[in-house]
């Protein structure tokens, strides 16, 4: 795209008002407008360095060909995951100076189960150190071996705690959640006739509970509607099987819900907020991610007992239950951080910023999920790689070349993290075989973007250079975190 071009988009791009119920891309939905900016001004710079391409040849490769295993100090634009990256904002950085470092009782958890109460609207507040810690937490005390577990669609950590305690994980997402090129507007619904399926096949006894996730990760960043989600509980609920929400995006999803449900344009989203937390009887939480801080996460619940029996618990794996592996003042961090991502204004920079880039794909027509999601850009590398079988992980491929062209570094989304069929041992390939751009909050500008989107469609003109990749090193638990591969043919994931 020439320069001319491309401040074109900029001058186009305006967070609100630029989605449609079936948006293909802003230039359908979009008029022209004044320039648009991010809604925050910079305090504190952190210098990046560029790198030469034999540099990355060399670090891709001695990170087994997994962008997990790269020293960051390598990475120029980091887009593994936005998780624990945000930039906090200096009311946050004053929030860590407040820090009551008690060991009981401390202000800051005070704090923090106000505004848990008054923005997610559950009674008992259990710290844990990150999302998971929840996730072990809840798992370990609804589940018994033989149970199964639906949700809509899997994530990486909540499915190997649920197997941990001996259950399954059963996929109730709506089947166009599995097609990259599926427009429809709520892809993170869950399908009420597999939920019936499943309770009739198993009884409603061996289910303890749904798992609801809002703004669905490994689909792409894609929404529930709200109608859905009433529609799941009161199913659920019929049967006496709970629901828990995985509200890790919630707010992001709250966005989506205002932006294209009927009936929410006017509403806050703290108020969305508080509707979707009424469709379940309880949450667990990654603060890593909406919260805006840099490490945190929660369970909370409504019913008296389980949150007692979740208070033994936590004790043992995390911390007392005032602090549950947090330092006082991360819970202050995180309760300012929750009112900063229920702002209109920073949810709609957020999301904005990823459909800005999203739509500079779309332009060059790089394959990519659609609709543009809340928290990351997931390139379809099957698609993009369409002879590169599966068995050589072409996500995995593409993530490692993306890294030796640019220095930007993004991860895999596909048949690597899926991970093997807990029966059969084989290597699970699910429909979507994807590599995630995913943007941190508040952190880079849309200069960054307009980097990425150059790197990403270079490397798209000359894709048939990447080459398959092969196990060399397969961790048992969560594999693609710590796996390590080699080229099937060579020493270059890129040929020159
Ligand atoms: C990140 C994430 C988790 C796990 O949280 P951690 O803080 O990384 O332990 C759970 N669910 C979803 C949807 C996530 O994105």
């Amino acid at each position: 795209m020439k320069p001319a071009e491309r401040v074109g988009v900029r001058k186009r791009l305006l967070p609100g008002g630029f989605f449609a119920l079936h948006i293909t891309c802003w230039r359908l939905v979009m008029t022209p407008r004044r320039s648009w900016a991010e809604p925050w001004k910079i305090k504190m710079v952190e210098h990046l360095r560029m790198t030469t391409r034999a540099e990355r040849e060399a670090a891709i490769a001695a990170a087994g060909y997994n962008t997990f295993l790269l020293p960051s100090a390598l990475v120029y634009i980091d887009l593994l995951t936005d998780s624990g990256t945000s930039a906090m904002s200096d009311r946050q950085w004053s929030g860590l100076l407040l820090g009551d470092e008690a060991y009981a009782g401390s202000v800051n958890f005070y704090h923090l189960e106000q505004a848990v109460r008054k923005f997610y609207g559950y009674k008992h507040l259990i710290p844990t150190h990150q999302g998971r810690g929840a996730e072990h937490i809840l798992s370990q005390l609804c589940i018994k071996p033989g149970d199964i577990v639906p949700g809509n669609m899997y994530f990486t950590t909540t499915k190997v705690h649920q197997e941990l305690a001996g259950g399954r994980f059963a996929d109730v997402i709506i089947d166009a959640a599995h097609d990259p090129d599926s427009e429809y507007p709520f892809k993170g619904n869950c399908d009420l006739a597999k939920i019936e399926r499943l309770i009739k096949e198993y009884g409603a006894d061996r289910i303890p509970y749904l798992s609801l996730e809002t703004n669905v990760n490994m689909a792409g960043g894609q929404p529930c509607s709200l109608e859905n989600m009433r529609a799941t509980r009161d199913l659920c609920h019929r049967h006496g099987v709970k629901v828990f929400l995985d509200a890790t995006r919630a707010i992001e999803n709250a966005f989506f819900i205002k932006k294209r449900e009927p009936g929410y344009a006017d509403k806050s989203l703290a108020d969305i907020l508080s509707e979707i937390c009424a469709c379940a009887d309880g949450c667990t939480m990654s603060a890593k991610k909406d919260h805006l801080v840099n490490i945190g996460g929660f369970l909370a619940v409504n019913d008296d007992e389980l949150a007692e029996r979740a208070r033994n618990m936590v004790v043992i794996y995390e911390g007392l239950h005032t602090y549950g592996g947090l330092a006082g003042r991360d819970m202050e961090a995180m309760a300012i951080g929750i009112g900063e991502a229920v702002q209109y204004d920073h949810m709609a920079a957020r999301i904005g910023q990823v459909e800005y880039l999203g739509c500079q794909l779309i332009e060059a027509g790089v394959p990519i999920v659609r609709p543009i999601g809340g928290h990351g850009i997931f390139l379809n590398a099957a698609k993009l790689l369409p002879n590169m079988p599966r068995e050589q992980f072409p996500a995995q491929a593409l993530a490692a070349a993306l890294y030796v062209e640019s220095g930007v570094r993004a991860m895999e989304r596909g048949g690597v993290s899926a991970g093997r069929d807990q029966d059969t041992g084989k290597n699970l390939l699910p429909k979507l075989e994807l590599v995630r751009l995913t943007i941190p909050r508040r952190v880079y500008t849309q200069a960054h973007m307009d980097v990425t989107a150059e790197s990403v469609i270079e490397l798209y003109a000359h894709r048939e250079k990447i080459v398959g990749l092969r196990f060399i090193h397969e961790p048992k638990y969560l594999r693609f975190f710590q796996a390590r591969f080699e080229p099937v043919k060579g020493n270059k994931v890129l040929l020159d």
